[in-house]
C-alpha cells in the first residue's frame, strides 16, 4: 500500500512576515525536494479538509477554541505570544493543518494507506489544551490522536516527537491519559524549558545536550524501542520536526538526513510488528529550507 501525503493550499497562506522562520517556503521546499528526488511519483496525494470545532475540542478546552476562532483578524495581525501571530488566513491554515491529521487517521484506519504524512503548517506540538504558543495555534497531533482514540476506540497509541524542541503542549494534553505513551527527544536547556521534570508516567523524555551528533543521539533514544515493544501500540503517531538537523540555525543538535531515516525505520519496525504498519506523521518544525526538504524525503523513503 502507498504512503499518503496530505497537504492544503491554505497552509501556504499563513504568513507571519518575511523575517519569520516559520514561513510558507518550508512547504515549498518539501515539495521541491519531493520532485527532485523522484519520490513524488511514489506517493498518494490528498487535500486536507478543515477540522471541525468538535474535533478540536476533543484536545482543547471549548473556551480556547471559541476564543481563537473569534480572534481571527479580517486584516492586520493578532499577537498570540512573543513569536506567534494570526493574520487573516491563519485560522484557515490552522483548521486545515489539524484536519489533515484527522483525515490521516481515517485514511490509515480504513487501510487506504499504510502510513500518512501531513505536510502542513502552522505546527502544533507547543499548543496545550488552553493556549497557542511557539508558532503553534492548535495542537495538530493531539487532535489526530484524540480522533483515533474516540472514533476508533484505540486503547494504546504512541506519539514519538523528535522535533528539537520539547513537545510540551502534547505532553500536557495527554498527561493523565494512560492510553497514550509519549516519547520526546529535545535540546535542553532550550525553548520551551520543560520536559526534564519526569513527572508524567506516560512520557519518556530524552533531554539532549547542545552539539550532540547522530551516533550519540541514536544510542540515547534506543531504549524507546524496548518500551514501545512492551507497550504494543495500536497506532503510532510522529511529531516530525526536522529542526535537530545540523544545518538548522534555530537549534544546536547535529543530526543529518541519515539519522532521521534511521529513526523512521526504527519507528516503522515497531508499527509493522504491533499495528500493521499504521503510522500518522505530522510536520512540526524544521527551518533550514534545503535540510528540511531533504530530511522529509529521507523520512518518507523510510516510511515507504
Ligand atoms: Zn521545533
Amino acid at each position: 500500500m502507498p504512503v499518503t501525503f496530505i497537504e492544503s493550499h491554505y497552509c501556504l497562506l499563513h504568513d507571519m512576515g518575511d523575517d519569520h522562520p516559520e514561513s510558507p517556503d518550508r512547504l515549498h521546499s518539501i515539495s521541491d525536494q519531493l520532485i527532485a528526488s523522484g519520490l513524488e511519483l511514489a506517493l498518494q496525494y490528498q487535500d486536507a479538509p478543515p477540522a471541525s470545532l468538535a474535533q478540536l475540542k476533543r484536545a482543547h478546552n471549548d473556551d480556547f477554541v471559541d476564543s481563537l476562532v473569534a480572534k481571527s483578524p479580517k486584516e492586520g495581525k493578532v499577537q498570540l505570544d512573543d513569536d506567534t501571530f494570526m493574520m487573516p488566513h491563519s485560522l484557515n491554515a490552522a483548521l486545515h493543518a489539524a484536519g489533515a491529521g484527522v483525515q490521516a487517521v481515517d485514511t490509515v484506519m480504513k487501510e487506504q494507506s499504510l502510513a500518512a504524512f501531513c505536510s502542513v503548517r502552522p505546527p502544533g506540538h507547543h499548543a496545550n489544551a488552553s493556549a497557542s504558543s511557539g508558532f503553534c495555534l492548535f495542537n495538530n497531533i493531539a487532535v489526530a490522536v484524540c480522533h483515533a482514540l474516540e472514533q476508533y476506540q484505540l486503547k494504546r497509541v504512541a506519539i514519538i516527537d523528535f522535533d528539537v524542541h520539547h513537545g510540551n503542549g502534547t505532553e500536557d494534553i495527554f498527561k493523565h491519559d494512560d492510553r497514550v505513551m509519549m516519547f520526546s527527544s529535545f535540546q535542553h536547556p532550550f525553548y520551551p524549558f520543560s520536559g526534564d521534570e519526569h513527572t508524567n508516567t506516560n512520557s519518556v523524555n530524552i533531554p539532549l545536550n547542545a552539539g550532540i551528533k547522530g551516533e550519540e543521539y541514536r544510542s540515547m533514544v534506543s531504549p524507546w524501542f524496548d518500551t514501545l515493544n512492551t507497550f504494543k501500540p495500536e497506532m503510532v503517531f510522529i511529531s516530525a520536526g526536522f529542526d535537530a538537523h545540523r544545518e538548522d540555525e534555530l537549534a544546536h543538535v547535529m543530526l543529518t538526513e541519515a539519522d532521521f531515516e534511521w529513526l523512521t525505520q526504527k519507528i516503522k519496525a515497531i508499527a509493522d510488528e504491533h499495528c500493521n504498519g499504521r503510522i500518522v506523521s505530522m510536520l512540526e518544525g524544521g527551518y533550514a529550507l534545503s535540510a528540511l526538504g531533504r530530511s522529509v524525503v529521507a523520512h518518507l523513503k523510510a516510511l515507504l
